[in-house]
């Protein structure tokens, strides 16, 4: 039996701890807030409840084998899982409103073909073919096996079957994720659809590989799901087995050093110096926090993988409303930016700072747990942000202006929005530093092949040994699913050692 001592209390790192201890051994998280889940946040106020963090679950897979190895109670059993359907209503610049079935190939050609007509639907499912060959050669060294050592290999080769078009004596293929969009998908609408996968993980569509496709493939083959009671039930019944798996907890402990012995980690020293020994310790941090504690750079990528680009943060507005939810309402709306090369810009041009208009997700549960009572409604906006430059407070007059911006879009998928409102709140990416600890608000996005290996996130071993890696900062990236993959391959690297090659 080794002492593992966890840094954090992410979704991520307890992943990893509920399996280190089903596999015998003794471990201790240690958490600087006073509780668990970073990012998987709840606000309460008056009788209404919100996500402050994810809204949505994809890939459920990961979770369900999550709770499949570490009790007997399976997912399903700890947390009340529902399919979002229809998947999203799209609300596009021109106006053009659009219902997407759930996990339905044939239903989402027939939505797109009535919507958008001339054959963009049969184009859509064209492209998803495509997307799904991206998906079968990548899915397993991208989400079930430890960063490969010659990930160049990643790096370089591009997974998506681009389709070659023959322009005068020139034959052009989509290398990017918007050049998917010019050369394939040939409408603004199908093109927005594609791009707002890529934009609400922080990412570029103009940079980021054609190999992005994975991401709607990934939600229209495995659907995307919601818990009821909000998303903050699933950090909730994760943690619950952790400590039935006798996991020991210590929030309020924010760990500043790594202890060090005959050259490997031998334990973490908190903020008060309170020293623990550990034969392992797994850091569920973003890399400037671990960095930070260890006095150098050990994560693996900071000199191999290639920097990330550009960091991007969420502002969230949270609104109370009076009036009911309305029968039939989407659970997600994706209002799409008016101008969508400003927004680009304003975000990731070399003056990125406010974006004046953005794409917004309005997310509306149907659920009863949100609201005081059936005459009032919840709802969550978010926006992708720059996240908050250093030096700068909470600037809560900016993002109180963003957030006006954000309801106003909003408007266009909610008619009367404003008249409804009794109050709202304003999360911003100082906020979400403060829950995840990440510089700037910064949200990681899920690791993805090609682009020189510019979205590759470092591996979970480090350069000093007993010391690893897990959560959104490190391979196999973001996001709830690939988090609680990476808890997998850690635990995986420590129970069977260097030679571990991934899930069966
Ligand atoms: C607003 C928002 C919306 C999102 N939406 C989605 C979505 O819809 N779908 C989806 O799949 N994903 C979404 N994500 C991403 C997802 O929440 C994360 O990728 C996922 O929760 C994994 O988090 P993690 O394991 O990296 O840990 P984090 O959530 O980053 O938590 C890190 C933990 O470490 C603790 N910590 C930091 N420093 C120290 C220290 N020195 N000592 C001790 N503890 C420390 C922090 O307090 C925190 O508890 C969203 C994230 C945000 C912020």
């Amino acid at each position: 039996m080794a002492r593992i001592a966890v840094i954090g209390a992410g979704l991520g790192a307890m992943a990893a701890a509920a399996r280190l201890a089903v596999a015998g051994h003794r471990v201790v998280v240690y958490e600087r807030t006073t509780t668990y889940g970073g990012a998987v946040g709840r606000y309460e106020r008056d009788g209404f409840a919100f996500d402050t963090g994810p809204a949505l679950l994809p890939l459920p897979a990961v979770y369900r084998d999550l709770f499949l190895k570490t009790g007997k109670e399976p997912l399903e059993k700890c947390v009340d899982l529902v399919q979002v359907d229809p998947a999203a209503r799209h609300v596009f610049a021109d106006g053009t409103d659009l219902l997407l079935p759930n996990a339905s190939r044939a239903g989402v050609v027939a939505a797109l073909n009535t919507a958008l007509g001339s054959g963009a639907g049969d184009r859509w499912g064209d492209f998803l073919v495509r997307a799904r060959e991206a998906w079968d050669r990548t899915r397993r060294p991208l989400l079930e096996e430890p960063l490969w050592p010659d990930w160049q290999v990643l790096a370089e080769r591009e997974p998506y079957p681009a389709v070659p078009r023959k322009r005068l004596l020139r034959t052009r293929r989509a290398g990017t994720l918007a050049e998917v969009g010019a050369l394939e998908l040939r409408d603004p609408r199908l093109t927005a659809l594609l791009e707002s996968h890529a934009l609400a993980c922080g990412l570029d569509p103009r940079t980021t590989p054609a190999s992005a496709a994975v991401l709607p493939y990934m939600e229209h083959a495995f659907g995307i799901w919601y818990v009821r009671g909000g998303l903050r039930q699933l950090a909730r019944a994760v943690y619950e087995r952790c400590l039935a798996r006798k996991v020991e907890f210590v929030f309020d402990a924010e760990i500043t050093g790594i202890v060090e012995k005959d050259g490997r980690a031998a334990g973490v020293e908190s903020a008060d110096g309170t020293v623990a020994e550990a034969d392992f310790v797994v850091a569920g941090v973003a890399p400037e926090v671990l960095d930070g504690a260890v006095r150098r750079s050990v994560v693996r990528g900071s000199g191999e993988v290639p920097a990330q680009r550009v960091r991007t943060s969420r502002l969230t507005v949270l609104l109370a409303l009076r009036g009911g939810r309305p029968e039939d309402t989407a659970h997600r709306t994706v209002v799409h930016a008016e101008d969508r090369d400003s927004e680009l810009d304003e975000l990731f041009g070399a003056a990125s700072g406010t974006v004046a208009a953005p794409t917004v997700t309005v997310v509306r549960p149907d659920d009863p747990a949100l609201v005081p009572d059936s005459g009032h409604e919840a709802i969550v906006l978010s926006a992708v942000v720059p996240t908050r430059p250093d030096g700068h407070g909470a600037e809560s007059e900016v993002f109180e202006q963003q957030a006006r911006s954000v309801i106003t879009a909003a408007e266009r998928a909610v008619p009367g929005l404003r008249d409804r409102l009794l109050w709202h709140e304003v999360r911003t990416p100082a906020d979400i530093e403060r829950t995840t600890g990440a510089a700037g608000g910064a949200i990681p996005a899920p690791a993805l092949a090609a682009g020189d290996g510019r979205l590759l996130q470092p591996s979970n071993t480090t350069a000093l040994p007993g010391l690893f890696t897990v959560g959104g900062w490190s391979h196999p990236g973001g996001g709830l699913p690939h988090a609680g993959m990476s808890g997998s391959l850690v635990a995986g690297l420590i129970v069977d050692g260097p030679g571990f090659r991934g899930s069966q």
